[in-house]
C-alpha cells in the first residue's frame, strides 16, 4: 500500500521524515505511467537521525546529501489503473548486482507508515517493504477482480511459452475467449435452471404467465407444449457445444504440454546421431560401441511453433544377442516405455543391415501393449551412404510403409525432407491442420488447454445428459432433472472462479515466477 511512499523516499535526497512539513523538499512523483529519469538515493547512506544528531547543527543534518544509488527510469501505476488494481512503482533501473541489491537494501530499510480505522479506532500501522511471494502480483489481480482464473492460468502460459505455437494460443486465452464461452453456457443453464424452478414452484401455466425471456420462447405459440419441453432442446444443444468442444480438447492441450516423439531402433542404427541433426546441437551422446545410449535422452525442439520433446532411446536388439547384459535390457524396457507413452515414433532402420533393424522396431512396437501409436509410427532407412545406388531402391521398398524416408546422418541426405514431414505430423496434431495456424471452428479458437479444465466440461456435459434422461421421465423428475442443471453450472463456474476454486488457486499462483 505505500508503494508511492516508499518512491518518494528513494528519490529523496534528504531523509524525508526532516522535511515531512516542508512540502517543497519532498518529492514530486512522475506523473502517471510515464517514464521518467530519475536519480535514486540511498537512504542508507545517512542513517543518523535528526534527533540524535547532537553533535551536528541542525542546518548541516538536513543538508547532509545521501550518496546516489542510479539513474532510473520510474513509473507510478495508481490504483485502480495498475495490473494488481493497486498502487504500483516500477523502477527500471541499471542492470548490474550493485545496483539491483543496492535498490533492493534501500527499500527492505523503508518503512511505511498507513492508517487504518476499525470499529471507530484509528491504528497506525508500520509496513516494511518485502520482496513478493511467487504469483503474488497475479494473485492480488485476480483478488482485485482484475484477472479471471482462465486469464491467470493462460498468463502462466504465457511466460512459460516456448513456441509461438504456444504463445498464440496462451494469447487467445487470455483475451478472454475461452472465458466468454464457459460463462455463456453457464449464464444459458443459469436461465434453463430459473425456467425449471418455476415449473416446479407455480407449475407450467403460471410460470409462463411473466416469461418473456426471448431465449425461450413462450410456449403460447407451439401449440401448449410445456415450458420443459422447450428447455430440453437448448439444453440438449448446449450439450452437443460442449462434446464439440471436448472431441477438440487434445489439441489445446498437447500444444500445451507438448508433443513426444520417441527415436527407437537397434544399437548403432544412427538414433542418436538423428537426434543430434534434428536438434542441431550435439545434445545426446554419438558413440561407435553400441549400448551407449542406456538411459533416455530428452531435447526440445520447436516443430514449426509446436513444442515437442524428442526422446533419444537405447537401442533395442534380442535379449539372446551376445553381449547383452542386465543394463541394457533395463535400458530396453526405457525405450520401450517411452515408445508407449510417445505421441509420435520415429523407427530408425540401419540400411545396411535393414531386415535385422525392421524386425527390432516392429517387434518394439508390437511388444507394448499400449502402443495406441502404432498409427503414427515413422520409419527412416539411415546410413544411405553406405548402401550402393542401385540398391537404395530396395531398401526403401522393403519399409513397407507409408510414412518412410530414406536418410544419411553422415551427410545430411534426405534429413530435411524428413525434418519437414514430422513437422508437418506434429502441427496438424496441436492446430487441427498442417499450418501455423489454429482452425477456429464453432468456438472461435477457444480450445480446452488444461486437464482441469477438461474434467470439468465432462463433468458439466455428463450432469446434462442425466438431466435429458430424467427431463423425459415427466412431473415426478423434474426436482432431480433441475439439480442436474445447477451441477452442470457450478462445474462450469469452478473453470471461470465464479465458483470456490481454493485449491486450485494455492496450485496455480506456485507455478509463477518469482514477482510476477
Ligand atoms: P545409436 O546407437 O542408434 O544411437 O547410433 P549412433 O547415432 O550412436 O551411431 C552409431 C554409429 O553410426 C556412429 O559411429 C555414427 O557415426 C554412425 N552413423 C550414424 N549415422 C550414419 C550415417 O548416416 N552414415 C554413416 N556412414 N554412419 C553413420
Ligand atoms: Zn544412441
Amino acid at each position: 500500500p505505500g508503494a508511492f511512499d516508499a518512491l518518494k523516499e528513494l528519490l529523496s535526497p534528504y531523509p524525508l521524515h526532516q522535511n515531512a512539513n516542508d512540502n517543497a523538499k519532498i518529492p514530486k512523483l512522475p506523473k502517471p505511467r510515464m517514464a521518467s529519469l530519475r536519480t535514486l538515493y540511498d537512504p542508507l547512506s545517512n542513517t543518523a537521525p535528526n534527533d540524535q544528531s547532537s553533535t551536528r547543527n541542525d542546518a548541516s543534518s538536513t543538508t547532509q546529501q545521501r550518496d546516489p544509488l542510479d539513474s532510473a527510469l520510474v513509473l507510478t501505476f495508481p490504483n485502480p489503473n495498475s495490473f494488481t488494481g493497486e498502487d504500483i512503482v516500477e523502477i527500471h533501473c541499471h542492470g548490474s548486482r550493485a545496483v539491483v541489491m543496492g535498490i533492493l537494501d534501500a527499500l527492505s530499510t523503508i518503512t511505511i507508515t498507513s492508517t487504518t480505522t476499525d470499529d471507530d479506532d484509528t491504528n497506525i500501522v508500520q509496513h516494511k517493504l518485502r520482496p513478493a511471494d511467487p504469483g503474488e502480483f497475479t494473485q492480488r489481480a485476480y483478488a482485485n477482480g482484475k484477472l479471471g482464473l482462465v486469464e491467470v492460468e493462460a498468463l502462466s502460459d504465457l511466460i512459460v511459452a516456448d513456441t509461438s505455437l504456444q504463445r498464440k494460443q496462451a494469447l487467445r486465452q487470455f483475451d478472454g475467449r475461452l472465458s466468454r464461452l464457459y460463462e455463456g453456457w453457464r449464464t444459458d443453464l443459469i436461465k434453463g435452471l430459473a425456467h425449471a424452478e418455476a415449473v416446479i414452484d407455480f407449475g407450467d401455466d403460471e410460470a409462463l404467465d411473466d416469461d418473456h425471456d426471448e431465449s425461450y420462447p413462450s410456449t403460447e405459440n407451439d401449440g401448449g407444449m410445456s415450458i420443459w419441453g422447450t428447455i430440453a432442446p437448448r439444453i440438449s444443444s448446449l450439450r452437443k457445444d460442449m462434446e464439440r468442444h471436448l472431441a477438440d480438447a487434445s489439441r489445446g492441450e498437447l500444444l500445451r504440454d507438448g508433443l513426444r516423439i520417441a527415436i527407437v531402433g537397434r544399437p548403432n542404427a544412427g538414433k542418436s546421431s538423428l537426434l543430434n541433426l534434428l536438434a542441431g546441437r550435439d545434445a545426446a551422446i554419438v558413440s561407435s560401441s553400441p549400448g551407449t545410449t542406456r538411459d533416455v535422452v530428452e531435447v526440445l525442439l520447436d516443430l514449426g511453433g509446436a513444442r515437442c520433446t524428442l526422446l533419444d532411446t537405447a537401442g533395442v536388439r534380442e535379449e539372446e544377442e551376445e553381449g547383452v547384459n542386465e543394463i541394457e535390457i533395463e535400458g530396453m524396457k526405457r525405450a520401450r516405455v517411452a515408445a508407449r507413452d510417445a505421441h509420435f515414433i520415429v523407427g530408425v532402420v540401419d540400411a545396411t543391415d535393414y531386415r535385422r533393424g525392421l524386425d527390432a522396431v516392429n517387434e518394439l512396437i508390437q511388444q507394448e501393449e499400449g502402443v495406441k501409436n502404432a498409427g503414427n509410427i515413422m520409419y527412416v532407412l539411415n546410413k544411405l551412404d553406405l548402401v550402393e545406388e542401385k540398391d537404395k531402391e530396395e531398401c526403401i521398398r522393403a519399409l513397407q510403409d507409408t510414412a518412410k524416408f530414406g536418410i544419411s546422418c553422415t551427410t545430411s541426405e534426405g534429413v530435411d525432407d524428413f525434418l519437414s514431414y514430422l513437422t508437418q505430423q506434429a502441427l496438424s496434431r496441436v492446430s487441427g491442420s498442417g499450418k501455423d495456424e489454429f482452425s477456429v471452428e464453432g468456438t472461435e479458437g477457444a480450445v480446452i488447454t488444461r486437464a482441469r479444465h477438461r474434467r470439468h466440461v465432462e463433468a458439466a456435459a455428463n450432469a446434462l445428459q442425466r438431466f435429458e434422461v430424467l427431463s423425459g421421465q415427466g412431473y415426478m423428475a423434474l426436482d432431480m432433472a433441475a439439480e442436474e442443471l445447477r451441477l452442470a453450472a457450478s462445474e462450469l463456474g469452478r473453470i471461470t472462479g465464479a465458483i470456490d476454486v481454493e485449491d486450485v488457486l494455492d496450485v496455480l499462483f506456485a507455478d509463477f515466477c518469482i514477482g510476477k
